[in-house]
Protein backbone atom coordinates (compact mmCIF):
# COMPACT_ATOMS: atom_id res chain seq x y z
CA UNK A 1 0.00 0.00 0.00
CA UNK A 2 1.60 3.14 -1.11
CA UNK A 3 0.31 6.98 -1.99
CA UNK A 4 0.93 7.63 -5.48
CA UNK A 5 -1.00 10.78 -5.85
CA UNK A 6 -1.88 13.95 -4.40
CA UNK A 7 -4.80 16.24 -6.31
CA UNK A 8 -5.23 19.51 -4.40
CA UNK A 9 -7.96 21.61 -6.02
CA UNK A 10 -8.63 25.34 -4.25
CA UNK A 11 -7.07 24.17 -1.53
CA UNK A 12 -5.19 26.91 0.17
CA UNK A 13 -2.66 28.13 -2.30
CA UNK A 14 -3.28 25.97 -5.00
CA UNK A 15 -6.72 27.28 -6.52
CA UNK A 16 -5.86 25.43 -10.07
CA UNK A 17 -6.20 21.58 -9.86
CA UNK A 18 -2.23 20.48 -9.20
CA UNK A 19 -1.44 17.09 -9.00
CA UNK A 20 1.44 15.83 -7.09
CA UNK A 21 2.78 12.46 -8.53
CA UNK A 22 4.63 10.41 -5.51
CA UNK A 23 6.70 8.03 -7.18
CA UNK A 24 8.25 5.05 -5.33
CA UNK A 25 11.52 6.14 -3.13
CA UNK A 26 12.04 9.52 -2.01
CA UNK A 27 10.03 12.72 -3.12
CA UNK A 28 11.80 15.97 -2.33
CA UNK A 29 9.47 19.05 -2.78
CA UNK A 30 11.67 22.42 -3.40
CA UNK A 31 11.14 25.99 -3.91
CA UNK A 32 11.20 29.61 -2.74
CA UNK A 33 9.94 30.37 0.56
CA UNK A 34 5.61 31.16 0.03
CA UNK A 35 4.98 28.40 -2.59
CA UNK A 36 3.17 26.25 -0.88
CA UNK A 37 5.67 23.77 0.19
CA UNK A 38 3.98 23.43 3.78
CA UNK A 39 0.58 23.42 2.18
CA UNK A 40 1.30 20.07 -0.04
CA UNK A 41 2.47 18.40 3.38
CA UNK A 42 -1.20 20.02 5.32
CA UNK A 43 -3.06 18.85 1.92
CA UNK A 44 -1.89 15.32 2.72
CA UNK A 45 -2.21 15.44 6.14
CA UNK A 46 -5.79 17.28 5.85
CA UNK A 47 -7.32 14.83 3.56
CA UNK A 48 -6.37 11.69 6.08
CA UNK A 49 -8.62 13.13 8.38
CA UNK A 50 -6.80 15.93 10.40
CA UNK A 51 -9.99 18.22 12.16
CA UNK A 52 -7.71 20.83 14.09
CA UNK A 53 -7.50 24.25 12.33
CA UNK A 54 -4.66 25.02 14.39
CA UNK A 55 -2.41 22.07 12.43
CA UNK A 56 -3.48 23.40 9.37
CA UNK A 57 -2.10 27.19 10.45
CA UNK A 58 -5.90 28.42 10.45
CA UNK A 59 -8.39 29.80 12.78
CA UNK A 60 -11.28 27.83 11.40
CA UNK A 61 -11.59 24.88 9.45
CA UNK A 62 -12.84 26.72 6.46
CA UNK A 63 -9.35 28.44 6.24
CA UNK A 64 -7.89 25.76 3.72
CA UNK A 65 -10.08 27.22 1.13
CA UNK A 66 -8.52 29.33 -1.01
CA UNK A 67 -9.33 32.44 -0.23
CA UNK A 68 -8.47 34.65 -3.31
CA UNK A 69 -5.76 36.99 -4.69
CA UNK A 70 -5.52 40.66 -6.46
CA UNK A 71 -6.37 38.92 -9.48
CA UNK A 72 -8.45 35.74 -8.93
CA UNK A 73 -12.02 35.64 -6.86
CA UNK A 74 -12.48 33.61 -3.48
CA UNK A 75 -13.39 29.84 -4.39
CA UNK A 76 -16.59 28.04 -2.40
CA UNK A 77 -15.21 24.78 -1.52
CA UNK A 78 -11.31 23.02 -1.51
CA UNK A 79 -10.51 19.18 -2.31
CA UNK A 80 -7.95 16.72 -2.04
CA UNK A 81 -8.02 13.74 -3.65
CA UNK A 82 -5.31 10.54 -2.48
CA UNK A 83 -4.44 8.10 -4.55
CA UNK A 84 -3.36 5.26 -2.78
CA UNK A 85 -1.70 1.91 -5.12
CA UNK A 86 -3.00 -1.27 -3.71
CA UNK A 87 -1.42 -3.45 -6.08
CA UNK A 88 -0.12 -5.34 -2.65
CA UNK A 89 -3.75 -5.74 -1.34
CA UNK A 90 -2.55 -4.18 2.13
CA UNK A 91 -5.29 -2.47 2.71
CA UNK A 92 -7.37 -2.38 5.03
CA UNK A 93 -10.42 -4.76 5.45
CA UNK A 94 -12.95 -2.66 3.50
CA UNK A 95 -11.06 -0.59 1.32
CA UNK A 96 -8.88 -3.83 -0.21
CA UNK A 97 -11.11 -4.80 -3.34
CA UNK A 98 -9.31 -2.95 -5.90
CA UNK A 99 -6.08 -2.45 -7.03
CA UNK A 100 -6.33 1.72 -6.14
CA UNK A 101 -8.57 3.15 -3.24
CA UNK A 102 -8.83 6.63 -3.83
CA UNK A 103 -9.94 8.97 -0.69
CA UNK A 104 -11.18 12.21 -1.76
CA UNK A 105 -11.86 14.99 1.21
CA UNK A 106 -14.13 18.14 0.29
CA UNK A 107 -14.83 21.20 2.13
CA UNK A 108 -17.48 23.53 0.87
CA UNK A 109 -18.29 26.63 2.49
CA UNK A 110 -20.92 26.96 5.16
CA UNK A 111 -21.30 23.20 4.67
CA UNK A 112 -18.28 21.74 5.79
CA UNK A 113 -16.61 18.23 5.06
CA UNK A 114 -17.73 15.25 3.29
CA UNK A 115 -15.67 12.12 2.22
CA UNK A 116 -15.47 9.18 -0.15
CA UNK A 117 -14.09 6.20 -0.68
CA UNK A 118 -13.41 4.83 -3.94
CA UNK A 119 -17.06 7.40 -4.95
CA UNK A 120 -18.43 6.04 -2.13
CA UNK A 121 -19.60 8.64 0.74
CA UNK A 122 -17.92 7.54 4.23
CA UNK A 123 -17.54 9.00 7.23
CA UNK A 124 -14.47 11.03 8.82
CA UNK A 125 -14.12 8.02 11.01
CA UNK A 126 -13.88 5.59 8.16
CA UNK A 127 -11.12 7.29 6.84
CA UNK A 128 -9.28 7.82 10.02
CA UNK A 129 -9.56 4.50 11.29
CA UNK A 130 -7.91 3.24 7.49
CA UNK A 131 -4.57 5.17 7.97
CA UNK A 132 -4.65 4.37 11.62
CA UNK A 133 -4.91 0.85 10.57
CA UNK A 134 -2.09 1.12 8.49
CA UNK A 135 0.16 2.89 10.64
CA UNK A 136 0.15 6.24 8.96
CA UNK A 137 -2.72 8.94 9.62
CA UNK A 138 -2.84 12.68 9.77
CA UNK A 139 -0.61 12.70 13.16
CA UNK A 140 2.16 10.17 11.98
CA UNK A 141 5.42 10.91 12.54
CA UNK A 142 6.52 10.43 9.49
CA UNK A 143 4.84 13.85 8.80
CA UNK A 144 7.11 16.20 10.39
CA UNK A 145 6.09 19.72 10.23
CA UNK A 146 8.76 22.58 10.20
CA UNK A 147 9.39 23.22 13.62
CA UNK A 148 8.57 20.07 15.07
CA UNK A 149 11.86 18.45 15.94
CA UNK A 150 12.87 21.40 18.17
CA UNK A 151 9.07 20.26 20.10
CA UNK A 152 10.06 16.92 20.02
CA UNK A 153 13.03 17.62 22.16
CA UNK A 154 11.41 19.83 24.24
CA UNK A 155 8.03 17.39 24.92
CA UNK A 156 6.42 16.20 27.86
CA UNK A 157 6.65 12.31 28.53
CA UNK A 158 3.03 12.03 28.27
CA UNK A 159 3.28 13.79 24.78
CA UNK A 160 6.09 11.53 23.79
CA UNK A 161 4.31 8.28 24.33
CA UNK A 162 1.93 9.42 22.05
CA UNK A 163 4.28 9.41 19.02
CA UNK A 164 5.45 6.17 20.47
CA UNK A 165 2.45 4.56 20.18
CA UNK A 166 1.78 6.16 16.63
CA UNK A 167 4.96 5.26 15.42
CA UNK A 168 4.15 1.02 16.90
CA UNK A 169 0.97 1.28 14.92
CA UNK A 170 -1.30 0.72 18.06
CA UNK A 171 -3.36 3.86 18.32
CA UNK A 172 -6.29 2.41 15.89
CA UNK A 173 -6.79 -0.13 18.47
CA UNK A 174 -6.96 2.80 21.84
CA UNK A 175 -9.19 4.67 19.69
CA UNK A 176 -11.53 1.20 19.51
CA UNK A 177 -10.73 0.38 23.24
CA UNK A 178 -12.27 3.41 24.24
CA UNK A 179 -14.98 3.58 22.23
CA UNK A 180 -15.66 0.20 24.06
CA UNK A 181 -15.11 1.24 26.88
CA UNK A 182 -18.17 4.32 26.55
CA UNK A 183 -20.55 0.95 25.44
P1 LIG B 1 8.57 28.31 3.51
O1 LIG B 1 9.72 27.93 2.63
O2 LIG B 1 8.65 29.71 4.00
O3 LIG B 1 8.30 27.31 4.60
P2 LIG B 1 6.36 27.16 1.99
O4 LIG B 1 6.79 26.76 0.62
O5 LIG B 1 6.23 26.10 3.00
O6 LIG B 1 7.27 28.36 2.52
P3 LIG B 1 3.58 27.57 2.47
O7 LIG B 1 3.59 27.97 3.91
O8 LIG B 1 3.16 26.20 2.13
O9 LIG B 1 4.97 27.93 1.81
O10 LIG B 1 2.61 28.55 1.64
C1 LIG B 1 2.29 29.79 2.12
C2 LIG B 1 1.47 30.51 1.07
O11 LIG B 1 0.17 29.94 1.00
C3 LIG B 1 1.31 31.96 1.45
O12 LIG B 1 1.60 32.74 0.30
C4 LIG B 1 -0.15 32.07 1.83
O13 LIG B 1 -0.69 33.31 1.48
C5 LIG B 1 -0.77 30.99 0.96
N1 LIG B 1 -2.06 30.54 1.52
C6 LIG B 1 -2.29 29.89 2.69
N2 LIG B 1 -3.60 29.69 2.87
C7 LIG B 1 -4.21 30.21 1.78
C8 LIG B 1 -5.57 30.35 1.39
N3 LIG B 1 -6.59 29.87 2.13
N4 LIG B 1 -5.84 30.97 0.22
C9 LIG B 1 -4.84 31.47 -0.54
N5 LIG B 1 -3.54 31.37 -0.23
C10 LIG B 1 -3.23 30.77 0.92
MG1 LIG C 1 7.06 25.77 4.85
Amino acid sequence: MRFSRLRLTGFKSFVDPTDLIISEGLTGVVGPNGCGKSNLLEALRWVMGENRPTAMRGGGMEDVIFAGASTRPARNFAEVCLHIDNHDRLAPPGFNDEDQVEIVRRITRDVGSAYKANARDVRARDVQMLFADASTGAHSPALVRQGQISELINAKPKSRRRILEEAAGISGLYQRRHEAELK
